[in-house]
């Protein structure tokens, strides 16, 4: 169906139950579903298909069958068709931004509409690659022509969280497929709902089996793809812990595995700093509209003791302005957490953060009214004065809670900023050119960022170091390097 389908509820019903395999919606072949629960209001949206092994199994067959064909077709006419792809799922952003607010309670406007947007536009940058699957020639002798050929692995199997469906999907579908790889995805639990309506449009344009996906829970649907042995290449994001366990899975059958893993993200700011431009860029860091839930949020923020106290009260003046609500509002600034469980494991850091010593700067106003009191809104939260080892400091939190540490100088900063397991992004805010450029060099971080803070690009690889993660998304190099193998053929004429 490629109407235009606007009530996210009807939306949801109508993908209710279902796969996407062999280029049809399919119901699972067990019958069993599970619920998916708005989380601003606790009410019932759909049941989604609770795929297991035997429909793993039915996706991945489909999909090793089209891959022969489909690595056949030209690498540019891929490109054309993911293009198309793009182009579709550009008309039905709006309806994608819906369905993505209901099920996972970013609110709309500053969240939901503007990762349907970036969609289309990961779509569009991956469509124009296809020439680039490019090999060398090598002299390796005068009698022969020795070469390489960029080769497609076969099938993938992405498995994808909840927090940013769209995007993180499309990270993994769009440069797999222009490689010639087949695909079948894992949604995330929380939200199946607005992945598989990308799916149902694609499946107008793509040959039936090239793209398939499978929702279900990770032990009973998200492992069997892992362990398929006909899934040739495994790319993953989510949760350190369970990045693991693919990782591990991964290993017994040989096979590669990109893994873009958890993060606690630092945010150097010095005393020479534009406050205004730092405080805009906290704001949008932390992803305080998006409660916080990134990989990427600000949650260490290291304020120079020179501009901390009025960098604390901006801050705060900012987010306690924002407008906490409906994620379908258009007035709403911040929607709300996705699931009991990490509503409850946001509180229990909050006490933790409290427990410690800190001082918990509660910002925003919960919203009012009977309607929203079943929802998962929880107040931001900006500590201050927390000991270094705290937890809160440590550990990420995936939710609205950040931590303001006060440093003397440069060196103590980047020292506190570094002793970290993760290594994802980081970003220093400073006039000073000297700083920036050190800072920029020795922040042990896949992504670092002077002075601005923007999320996910098209063109720009992106992934972490240390516990963050294996491998690189977003760009012509994730493509090859994590999308294709490399062969090398030498034709002797002697
Ligand atoms: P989060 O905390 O973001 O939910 P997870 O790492 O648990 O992070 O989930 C990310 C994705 O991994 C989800 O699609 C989930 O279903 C899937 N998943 C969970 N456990 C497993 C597993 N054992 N094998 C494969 N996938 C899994």
């Amino acid at each position: 169906m490629t109407d235009l389908v606007l009530d996210p509820h009807a939306l949801a019903k109508h993908l209710q139950q279902r796969h996407l395999i062999g280029g049809q919606l399919v119901a699972p072949s067990s019958g069993q579903s599970f619920e998916v629960a708005s989380p601003a209001t606790g009410a019932l949206i759909a049941l989604a298909a609770a795929g297991d092994a035997a429909d793993v199994d039915a996706a991945v067959t489909s999909a090793a069958t089209a891959q022969v064909a489909w690595a056949k077709v030209s690498a540019r006419q891929r490109g054309k068709l993911i293009g198309a792809c793009g182009a579709l799922l550009d008309a039905h952003k709006e309806e994608l931004a819906r369905l993505v607010a209901l099920e996972t309670g970013k609110a709309i406007r500053t969240e939901s509409r503007i990762e349907a947007g970036v969609l289309a536009d990961i779509f569009h940058f991956y469509a124009g690659l296809g020439s680039e699957l490019k090999g060398e020639t090598i002299p390796f002798h005068p009698d022969m022509l020795t070469m390489t050929i960029r080769e497609p692995i076969g099938v993938v199997g992405a498995i994808i969280p909840w927090n940013a469906p769209l995007l993180l999907m499309a990270l993994k579908i769009a440069p797999a497929l222009v490689a010639g790889n087949t695909v079948v995805v894992k949604s995330a639990e929380e939200a199946p709902f607005a992945v598989l309506r990308i799916c149902e449009l694609m499946a107008t344009i793509l040959p039936p089996g090239v793209f398939n996906l499978v929702s279900g829970m990770g032990p009973e649907c998200g492992a069997p793809l892992v362990a398929h042995p006909k899934v040739g290449k495994v790319t993953f994001t989510g949760s350190v812990e369970t990045g693991k366990i693919v990782a591990r899975a991964a290993a017994e059958k040989l096979i590669p595995v990109t893994l873009e893993l958890g993060g606690k993200s630092p945010m150097i700011v010095m005393d020479d700093c534009d406050l205004d431009r730092t405080v805009a860029g906290a704001v949008a860091g932390m992803r305080f509209t998006r409660m916080g839930q990134s990989c990427t949020a600000a949650s260490r923020m290291y304020v120079q003791a020179g501009i901390h106290d009025r960098f604390v009260a901006a801050l705060r003046a900012k987010v306690d302005a924002m407008l906490m609500g409906d994620p379908l509002d258009e007035k709403t600034d911040i929607g709300t957490i996705i699931s009991r469980a990490q509503f409850e494991k946001v509180n229990a850091y909050i006490a933790i953060g409290k427990a410690d010593g800190g001082t918990a700067n509660e910002c925003s106003a919960l919203p009012t009214g009977d309607a929203f009191k079943p929802g998962y809104y929880v107040r931001p939260v900006i500590f201050t004065d927390l000991p270094g080892s705290s937890r809160v400091i440590r550990e990420e939190i995936f939710g609205p809670v950040t931590a303001v540490i006060k440093f003397d100088d440069f060196e103590q900063a980047l020292a506190a900023a570094n002793d970290s397991e993760y290594g994802l992004a980081a970003t220093l805010w400073t006039r000073d050119l000297k700083t920036a450029l050190d800072g920029a060099r020795r922040l042990q971080a896949g992504f670092v960022q002077v002075n601005q803070n923007l999320v996910v690009q098209p063109g720009l690889s992106y992934g972490g170091i240390k516990s963050s993660g294996l491998g690189k998304e977003a760009s012509l190099e994730a493509m090859l390097d994590h999308f294709t193998t490399k062969k090398t053929v030498i034709l002797n004429m002697t």
